[in-house]
């Protein structure tokens, strides 16, 4: 059975290119009943690791519904709970003759090489050096030939042993660096396919080498394409937006992020885009993956998440705001939140919103004690001769008693108050909504007058006036 992996080291923030690496591991697993996908925290560099951001990659993957309570689930290992074993397998290595000691230090090799970019100069091969204080292991490569890396993605990508240093595995310390400790890992938990980022491709032919010594036959190898922003550039963490979670705090749903990080590279075909992931899981081929670059594109993310928003059913799109309308977020004073209210509006807001958190800027008006103040809304709706005049010409207005409090006969009594003052519906009701709710845009108008009753709204008018 198919048994993949993820490997993260908990350096940061988990983000989006780590998600889609997830995402087609697990996809893969899902293919089959007993397949699996094994989570592998890789916490060897004490110095950058921190306990959260391990949480932080627990909380992610679950959100994106990698989850433990799913039997395809394994894990999470933790990589340093094996230093023993990758010790173990250095020194069978240095055993075996496929691995040799080294005491030069880093000028000894440049001195002699002259150059500062070319490798290792094999001068300790045959010193037969025992171990000790200062010595590196490193692997011996074979000295002519090549390595083929047959890459699911890229095809077969062929690597000159001549251009392949003989690497460090281990440190003089006995540490052994990433790319011994990620292949002894992988060998032990079985692993039938490595998917990972285009970055470590050139780790690749290292690895391959180190299964063929361990005399395994090595994994199936797939190196997903580098995710870029507008500007072509590799998504990076100094620059762009790229923490999961900051996407799920701003109200991108889960199952949209899903359904967009599943696009990155690879598509379902025949031109569709929105699909739930188990309708793709059955669907997924790392040969259909894509080697060039996949834009990370978030206006396109927005608008996805704008239909998965508007495809929610009503109750649940109501729950699903819950966190942003909460005391620990919204800008109103708890006390003055009515759930009544909101229930009444959300169905209106839903087909606005395109990320949940804009849910507040939409019913503010309600909650707030005095609508938000924004000089550039105020100027741009309040024209001369224009926003006064319908402030207090509508004022007058809505002071009669026998206008009915309804979204309609309000409707039609902004349109008098717009006619006699020679003036389309559509201009003359900026004012009273800059009024009323101190934005330009947001939901319809006479639903917001009629649900934030008469005396709010008069009040607020004269306050504008005043
Ligand atoms: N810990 C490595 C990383 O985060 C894992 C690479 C791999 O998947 O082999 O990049």
């Amino acid at each position: 059975a198919i048994r993949t992996r993820f490997a993260p080291s908990p350096t940061g923030m988990f983000h989006v290119g780590g998600a889609r690496s997830a995402l087609f591991n697990w996809a893969l697993a899902l293919q089959q009943p007993d397949g699996r996908f094994v989570l592998r925290i890789e916490d060897t560099d004490a110095a950058r690791n921190r306990p959260e951001w391990t949480e932080g990659i627990l909380r992610a993957l679950s959100a994106l519904g990698i989850d433990e309570r799913d039997p395809h689930f394994e894990g999470p290992y933790f990589q340093s709970a094996y230093a023993e074993k990758h010790r173990e397998v250095a020194e069978a290595l240095y055993r075996k003759g496929r691995a040799y000691y080294c005491d030069c230090t880093r000028e000894q090799v440049q001195e002699r090489r002259g150059n500062p970019h070319l490798g290792y100069d094999g001068y300790c091969r045959d010193r037969g050096l025992e171990p000790g204080p200062g010595r590196a292991l490193r692997f011996r490569v074979p000295d002519g030939g090549a390595t083929v890396v047959d890459d699911r993605i890229r095809g077969r990508v062929e690597f000159e042993h001549s251009a392949i240093e003989d690497f460090v595995i281990a440190r003089a310390d006995g540490s052994p660096l990433f790319v011994l400790a990620n292949v002894v890992d992988d060998v032990e938990m079985n692993i039938t396919h490595v998917v990972r980022g285009e970055e470590h491709l050139s780790n690749t032919p290292k690895q391959q080498l180190l299964w063929e010594a361990l005399d395994r036959t090595p994994p199936v190898w797939a190196h997903l394409p580098v995710i870029v922003n507008e500007k072509r550039q590799k998504l990076s963490k100094r620059r762009d937006k790229v923490a999961l979670e900051d996407y799920l705090a701003e109200g991108y749903l889960p199952e949209a992020m899903v359904n967009y990080l599943m696009l990155l590279g690879w598509g379902p075909g025949e031109d569709r885009e929105i699909m739930p992931f188990d309708q793709m899981v059955p669907l997924f081929r790392l040969e259909d993956v894509n080697s060039s670059s996949a834009f990370f594109d978030e206006k396109k993310l927005r608008a996805f998440n704008g239909e998965y928003i508007r495809a929610l059913d009503a109750t649940e799109f109501i729950e699903r705001c819950a966190p942003w309308l909460g005391s620990e977020s919204a800008p109103w004073p708890a006390e003055n939140f009515d759930a009544q209210a909101f229930e009444a509006v959300a169905p209106l807001a839903q087909s606005r919103v395109s990320v949940l958190s804009e849910i507040v800027e939409y019913v503010d008006f309600l909650f707030l004690d005095r609508p938000v103040e924004d000089e550039r809304s105020w100027a741009k709706a309040m024209k001369p001769g224009v926003g006064e005049e319908m402030l207090t010409a509508s004022l007058e207005r809505f002071d009669d008693p026998d206008l009915e409090w309804r979204a309609e006969p309000l409707k039609a009594a902004l349109e008098e108050v717009a006619a006699a003052q020679g003036l389309k519906l559509g201009k003359a009701q900026a004012p009273v909504r800059v009024a009323v709710t101190g934005r330009t845009v947001g939901l319809p108008l006479f639903e917001s007058l009629e649900l934030l009753g008469r005396g709010r709204v008069q009040e607020r008018l004269r306050t504008a006036l005043a």
